[in-house]
């Protein structure tokens, strides 16, 4: 059974529509997806639509990744099983949501500043609808030749301390579980290794994110090393949190697919244990 509960469409950063999403995951025989973009919930009701009008097999879970704020650190909180119309979540999306454009329109100015022009107006374009992101400059600036390469042009532009960054102001990560919470769903620490942290801060991180009710952490992401996969296992036993799994995939790539490569260590108690849906399908 593969469950893969971390992935984007073009609701926020991912390149495929909610359609072609779900489409692609049930071509890869994926049982249980969580659609979980960037501070939004929007690509929910296509994908849902689109696995009814044609039949898949396939089981979505209503999901979104929360940009969170703890201690000027930025920390993904995944949401799963969340009701999208719940009014707090509404809420923390609208303000967020404005948050983004107001950052992307700064970023633009700071890069403007620095002789890069209209980069906001290329980000927005690219992004559509969709809630912007950082990801969106990236491409811009990659397309118009300002850096060769996405892990470059973060690098040299859009990382902490470059021309291009903006100091954050997400929702507080204790607030952003407990609204998770409150709409029915659980909170699981997105990608703990992603944030650059030494051990001792991400076991404060695992301290700080169990004591503030957060239900589960990553284990299992596709593309990482045994040692490491099996370190966060670890760390969700010592920490008494529960596991989970996800390729957070954006794109069609050479590495990332989604439900490539998941599965926990043994030692896990994986988040879906007591999930209903999960046990009749094996
Ligand atoms: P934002 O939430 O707007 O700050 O955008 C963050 C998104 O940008 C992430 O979800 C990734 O998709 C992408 N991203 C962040 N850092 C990097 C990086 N160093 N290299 C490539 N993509 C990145
Ligand atoms: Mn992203
Ligand atoms: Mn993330
Ligand atoms: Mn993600």
């Amino acid at each position: 059974m593969l469950i893969d509960l971390h992935s984007h469409t073009k609701a926020s950063d991912g390149q495929l529509t909610p359609s072609e999403l779900v489409q692609r995951a049930e071509n890869r025989q994926v049982h249980f997806l969580a659609i979980t973009d960037h501070d939004t919930v929007d690509g929910l009701v296509e994908a849902s639509q689109y696995i009814k009008d044609n039949n898949l097999k396939l089981q979505l879970i209503n999901g979104i990744e929360v940009t969170t704020n703890w201690l000027n650190h930025e920390i993904h909180v995944v949401g799963v099983n969340i009701d999208p119309e719940h009014p707090e979540l509404i809420k923390l999306i609208e303000i967020q949501k404005e948050k983004r454009e107001q950052r992307a329109m700064e970023m633009g100015r700071r890069l403007a500043k620095a002789n890069i022009e209209n980069v906001y107006e290329g980000a927005k374009a690219l992004a559509g609808d969709g809630a912007i992101t950082r990801a969106h400059f990236a491409r811009y600036l990659v397309e118009i030749g300002v850096a060769p390469t996405f892990p470059k042009v973060f690098d040299k532009y859009l990382s902490r301390g470059n021309t291009g960054y903006v100091p954050h102001d997400w929702v507080d990560l204790a607030h952003a579980i407990e609204i998770i919470q409150a709409s029915g769903g659980q909170a699981i620490l997105a990608h703990p290794d992603a944030y650059s942290l030494s051990n001792k801060w991400l076991r404060k991180l695992l301290i700080t994110f169990k004591a503030a009710g957060g239900d589960a952490m990553e284990v299992a992401i596709g593309q990482q090393s045994p040692q490491m996969r099996l370190q966060l296992g670890l760390w969700s036993k010592e920490y008494d949190l529960l596991a989970s799994q996800g390729s957070d995939f954006h794109f069609v790539g050479r590495w990332r697919d989604l439900g490539k490569s998941l599965f926990l260590p043994e030692i896990c108690q994986p988040i879906w244990h007591n999930w209903t849906a999960c046990q009749s399908v094996e």
